[in-house]
């Protein structure tokens, strides 16, 4: 037996004890872009250069340590650079903890607007100033924006030359600011240019009457009723697939969020725009906490490494196919 299966041997073998939902051919992934609200907020739509990181994202990463221990579960965590870096002490926590460190890059850069080179720069960077915090190596990455689709596929490369193992960018349906029309979405190990492998996760979405669906989002999570998501879990259960959900710290938060985090004294929303644009953000936020407690107490989750080297060790691999 290949220590790659071990995760889906003892899913098996703990399921008859604790009375979750498992099943050693598909598992549920929870995946956090571990990111601030704030400093995000203060650069791309402030302008501001170094936007401060604020006490919100302990708040938030607390929230979820808390709800991955009560539940007894573990996650990924995409660590986006610029936080890191002034926030070094949670990613340990977090490691600490026994999740799982990812990359999220270095500046939250739209990867289809950089060049290769300053791609594989950003990605670099990121690798090495993470695995300095954490004195662990990093095997994944999820680009910013999902922003990896047929216009620079390339990246899959860069990340299968830095040593990684997997991949968890690709929105496998075209969506306005992000996907590929149709691509696989099973998770898959491929056969890149020179030889290179990588094992790809692709997001989550539900395919019905021939038509996909995204449902595993912080937003779809937010905004769904909790029987719809109820439903829609269960079914993709039913059906074997295999589910990546993908959040955000600021999802967690016992505080609402505010549009004007950051924002430099002499630029502003309007009052009532501000409003407006909370209200809209801020809305069934808190249900988000007692929906994703209950998936996490009802399903069996493991990591996306878990669940890369499960790939890697049971499929041979297949030529990366974008269809047009
Ligand atoms: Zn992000």
């Amino acid at each position: 037996m290949t220590p790659a299966l071990l995760p889906f041997i003892f899913l098996r073998a703990t399921n008859a004890q604790s009375g979750l939902v498992t099943d050693q051919k598909h598992a549920f992934t929870l995946s956090i872009d571990w990111e601030d609200f704030g400093q995000l907020t203060g650069r791309d739509r402030f302008g501001v250069v170094t936007p401060p990181v604020g006490d919100a994202i302990e708040r938030q990463t607390d929230i979820i340590l808390q709800l991955l221990t009560d539940t007894r579960q573990k996650a990924t965590f995409f660590i986006l650079g610029m936080l890191a870096k002034f926030r070094a002490d949670l990613v340990q926590r977090i490691a600490a903890a026994g999740h799982e460190i990812a990359l999220h890059g270095s500046e939250h850069l739209d990867m289809r607007k950089l060049t290769r080179v300053r791609a594989a720069a950003d990605l670099r960077d990121s690798q090495k100033l993470v695995t300095d915090i954490t004195g662990q190596p990093v095997h994944g990455y999820r680009a910013p924006y999902f922003s990896v689709d047929t216009s620079n596929v390339y990246v899959l490369e860069i990340l299968a030359d830095l040593g990684l193992t997997y991949d968890s960018s690709i929105f496998p349906m075209k969506l306005p600011r992000y996907g590929i029309d149709n691509f696989n979405r099973d998770d898959a190990l491929y056969l890149l240019p020179g030889g290179r492998q990588l094992v790809e996760l692709p997001l989550t979405v539900v395919e019905s009457s021939g038509r996909r669906m995204p449902v595993a989002g912080g937003g779809y999570v937010r905004l769904f009723p909790r029987i719809v998501l109820n439903r829609l879990f269960h079914r993709l259960h039913t059906s074997a697939r295999n589910v990546m959900l993908y959040m955000h710290p600021y999802e967690f938060d016992s505080h609402p969020i505010d549009c004007r985090t950051n924002h430099p004294p002499d630029q502003h929303y309007p009052a009532a725009k501000a409003f407006l644009l909370n209200q809209k953000w801020n809305l069934f936020r808190g249900t988000i906490h007692g929906k994703m407690r209950a998936l996490l107490e009802r399903y069996e989750f493991i990591t996306c490494l878990q669940k890369a080297e499960y790939v890697k060790a049971a499929n041979s691999p297949r030529v990366l196919e974008c269809p047009k």
